[in-house]
């Protein structure tokens, strides 16, 4: 405490953040006041005119919001090799919820390349941990700019347990697989997710899954899904994730949801409903990311379901990044089906969904966001770059579909609920200051389908743990980021 001019005890602060539209993640309408920061920690709000800070800032009404939560992401290698996060921090994401879609980077040795879709995070098997605690001591040792919350992949978890994944696991495989789940889950592990979508998980059987999660309640985790059908079958899938909360007992969250293919388009009213009913009676939500395209491995059946489809990497033919796929078949020429065979190893992005759907789920109630960027792709999906302004700046202030209040808590306070992130998510005294200060007037995407790897505007500066890592446009070179080990 110091003595001011007005004789009355002022508080010192490390940072004063004056004049700031407050927006505290709650969904509550926003307030006029100031912040202050004291280490890592929200050291007093409210009308601070008679305390000081070392530093100041002058806010000028700009919006102060919690720091945005990705609660879908593939960044778990991102957060080793490119620890300054920057596809993340210029959009204002100061936590990223890593190891969905069954794919993580922990535990797994492995001696070869990995098959896709777990060769997103990365091709080297070098880069993949043999233990849950030595991926997140990793993270402690080599701290990121942002924050990690990290899952356990069931498509990892095949890899290491079963000789062949054309199969449901066996009774001692589920054993082994439960085995290494729970010593993940005393390491820190937040969630357990799947991706019965993809080839190491397509032939898993429902009760597979349900017993491999049986008892993990007690861990409070949560189980997020890729599901295995977001196309013509995707009322079965949406049953299939219900059941699989239900008899497990653990909370479930449908990842990126979307109705997939010409075929599906407008089916969102008929899934938020199934969801609305399951929502009776059982704990679960989702996630969505606000584009009409999505992005993953490159293979034949996505295409039938696709208009139009770009290459975000080959390993074979790198050149063909951002590229048309139908281009690619022109200037290669084969056919498509030989040119995508030429290309694999390979990624792209699928056009594939409807934008009244995307907004139907956006706007739902109980949608999070969550960008499902793929940080190692060399002509990646714009989402990666644009998610969170995208969604306040397009779809809440341009397009109204939610208010900026609405819009920040689908980001910040709704995600740490589901994650149990205690004191993030929210503006309020004693909270980490994971924080975003932005123009509201301003904030957009600016990445986009041919440019994806471009910072959005409007960002104006970004603090995690306390620390300044975002500032007039650029990475500060400050690394805060803690790998947050969910307690339980
Ligand atoms: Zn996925």
């Amino acid at each position: 405490m110091t003595e001011n001019t007005t004789g009355v005890q002022a508080q010192q602060h490390d940072i004063i953040i004056r004049n700031a539209r407050v927006i505290d993640g709650s969904g509550e309408p926003s307030f006029t006041g100031d912040l202050a920061i004291l280490d890592d920690r929200i050291s007093a709000l409210g009308d601070l005119s008679k305390d000081r800070g070392a530093s100041e800032i002058d806010a000028g009404g700009k919006v102060l919001a919690p720091g945005f939560i990705d609660s879908h992401t593939h960044d778990d290698h991102a957060l080793v090799a490119t620890p300054s996060m920057d596809f993340k921090i210029s959009q204002g994401v100061t936590t990223v919820v890593t190891g969905n879609c069954g794919v993580s980077i922990a535990p797994l040795a492995i001696d070869r390349r990995p098959p896709p879709p777990i060769d997103l995070l990365s091709g080297d098997p070098r880069n993949f941990h043999a233990t849950f605690a030595g991926y997140l001591d990793a993270l402690d040792a080599e701290p990121a700019a942002v924050n990690a919350v990290c899952q356990v992949g069931h498509s990892t978890l095949r890899l290491a347990a079963m000789e062949r994944l054309d199969r449901t696991a066996t009774g001692d495989e589920i054993d082994a697989m439960r085995t290494t789940l729970a010593e993940s889950m005393e390491a820190g592990a937040a969630g357990f997710s799947t991706g019965l979508f993809y080839p190491p998980a397509r032939a898993a059987a429902t009760e597979e899954v349900i017993e491999i999660l049986e008892g993990f309640s007690d861990f409070g985790a949560i189980h997020t899904t890729h599901m295995r059908d977001e196309a013509d079958h995707i009322a079965d899938s949406i049953a299939e994730t219900a059941r699989i909360g239900r008899e497990a007992k653990i909370p479930v969250l449908i990842s990126h949801h979307k109705c997939v293919g010409r075929n599906n388009h407008g089916r969102s009213g008929e899934t938020l409903a199934a969801i609305d009913q399951a929502r009776a009676t059982q704990l679960l939500t989702l996630d969505a990311y606000p584009y009409v395209a999505g992005s993953t491995m490159l293979d034949a059946g996505r295409l039938m379901t696709a208009s139009k489809v770009l290459v975000t990497w080959s390993v074979p033919h790198p050149n063909y990044s951002g590229w048309d796929l139908e281009d690619v078949a022109k200037d290669m020429g084969r056919s498509v089906d030989d040119t995508i065979e030429a290309l694999l190893p390979a990624g792209g992005i699928f056009f594939s969904m409807d934008e009244e759907d995307v907004r139907k789920i956006l706007a739902y109630p109980h949608t999070m966001i969550g960008s499902d960027g793929i940080p190692g792709d060399e002509h990646p999906h714009p989402r990666l770059w644009g998610t969170f302004p995208r969604v306040l700046g397009h779809y809440s202030r341009d397009e109204g579909l939610f208010d900026l209040e609405t819009a920040v808590r689908k980001m910040t306070s709704m995600t740490a609920e589901q994650f149990k992130l205690k004191d993030r998510g929210t503006i309020r005294l004693g909270a980490f200051a994971d924080l975003v200060l932005f123009d509201a007037e301003t904030i957009e995407d600016s990445a986009t389908f041919e440019h994806p790897k471009t910072p959005a505007r409007g960002i104006d500066r970004v603090f995690v743990n306390g620390r300044l890592v975002w500032s007039d446009g650029g990475f500060t070179g400050a690394r805060p980021g803690r790998a947050l080990r969910h307690r339980h």
